[in-house]
């Protein structure tokens, strides 16, 4: 039967269902609001909302698809990585859930679930096979990863300090923006020029792929200095933002041609997260891409930012490698959330326990 997924890791709460083969039946996500005022997400207002708002979620999306619980074959939530509070709520009730339903509860690595996205049915031209090179660029994370089967993932390199997103947000606060910043720093920069302002390029041309965006904030901070309390004028801000997210993309655009140099296998280069949304960065990554004579694939913002069907696909594809290695149906009941879990963990899902 089809799987009922959920997603409560950030500040999204989400649910979907999809038949066995990755049809999406149904889906639903409400992104919260309540954290804006705060510059930021707030975990214990996140996981307060979670508890509030996924009952009638779940039942919403039920009803969309026109199926009972009892109809559904098995529960899938998010267990980890991510902010604890909602991690407890979110797997809590889908635990509970499929416990009252008598059906598996399969626990789901959020990051697995962004790297998997790709391979949805229909979503990607030509399909995503593996291996394939996954940047997941989102306000947690930045790190680009390996991706060579189900459950089997290495990381290349991740940022030593702050994820991308993150460091959109930061500048876009500095600049006076709203909040998430990512998107008005985009539009704001469409009145820039990239060249205006000189900023650094941090570990560009360095080895490996590892990221740092914290010296570009720094550098960013110093050149508004001088404008105090005193509102910026709008083509310098213009320029600021235009000429940071250059940088970004100077940077990323680097660290991904050294991955593809550590991953010459790689078929097909995937990215991922909230980030992707953004047009000069994207646009340089096809150009990465195209120079690697590899295909570029950037899942629909919807599915590139947190949601459910994520999480149900990746349920699905733990279960199809379960039984094509001749393994019972996976079923972590007694799984705990965990704030962190390294992709490189996966594997163990497929081994058989040693004694
Ligand atoms: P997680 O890191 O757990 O996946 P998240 O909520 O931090 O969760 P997403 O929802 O995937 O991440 O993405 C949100 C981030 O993407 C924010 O930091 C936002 O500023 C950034 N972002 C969104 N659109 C753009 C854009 N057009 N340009 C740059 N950054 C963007
Ligand atoms: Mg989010
Ligand atoms: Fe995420």
């Amino acid at each position: 039967g089809p799987v009922l997924a959920i997603e409560s890791s950030c500040d999204e709460t989400a649910c979907a269902i999809l038949s066995p083969d990755g049809t999406c039946l149904a889906q639903r996500v409400v992104s919260q609001d309540g954290h804006a005022d705060f510059g930021g997400v707030v975990p214990e207002i996140a996981a307060r909302a979670h508890l509030a708002l996924l009952p009638g979620l779940v039942q919403a999306t039920l009803h969309d698809a026109g199926l009972t619980a009892e109809q559904i074959g098995f529960v899938a939530a998010s267990t980890g990585p991510g902010l604890i509070g909602g991690l407890i709520v979110g797997a809590g009730f889908g635990k509970g859930l499929a416990l009252a339903l008598g059906k598996p509860f399969v626990a789901v690595n959020h990051v697995e679930a962004h790297a998997l996205t790709a391979r949805l049915p229909g979503l990607v031209a030509g399909g995503a096979p593996f291996p394939y090179l996954l940047l997941l660029v989102s306000g947690g994370h930045c790190q680009c990863i390996a991706v060579e089967g189900v459950g089997q993932y290495r990381k290349l390199g991740g940022t030593i300090d702050d994820a991308a997103g993150e460091a959109f947000d930061k500048v876009a606060k500095m600049l006076g923006l709203g909040w998430p910043g990512g998107p008005e720093l985009e539009k704001l920069a469409q009145e820039g020029d990239p060249k205006a302002i000189p900023l650094p390029r941090p570990l560009l041309g360095r080895a490996g792929c590892d990221f740092s965006f914290s010296g570009l904030k720094t550098a960013l901070s110093q050149k508004l200095a001088p404008y105090g309390h005193t509102a910026l004028p709008r083509q310098f801000a213009a320029d600021l933002a235009a000429s940071f997210q250059q940088a970004v993309a100077d940077v990323v655009a680097d660290r991904i041609e050294h991955a593809l140099n550590m991953m010459p296998e790689a078929q097909l280069l995937v990215c991922a997260g909230g980030v992707a949304a953004n047009k000069v960065l994207r646009a340089r990554l096809e150009e990465v891409a195209a120079a690697h004579s590899l295909r570029f694939a950037a899942p629909p913002l919807r599915l590139c930012t947190d949601n459910a069907v994520m999480v149900g696909w990746a349920a699905l594809e733990t279960c199809q490698e379960a039984a094509a290695r001749g393994l019972p149906h996976p079923d972590d009941s007694t799984t705990r959330p965990r704030p962190r879990w390294p992709l490189e963990d996966m594997a163990q899902r497929f081994t058989p326990p040693q004694d």
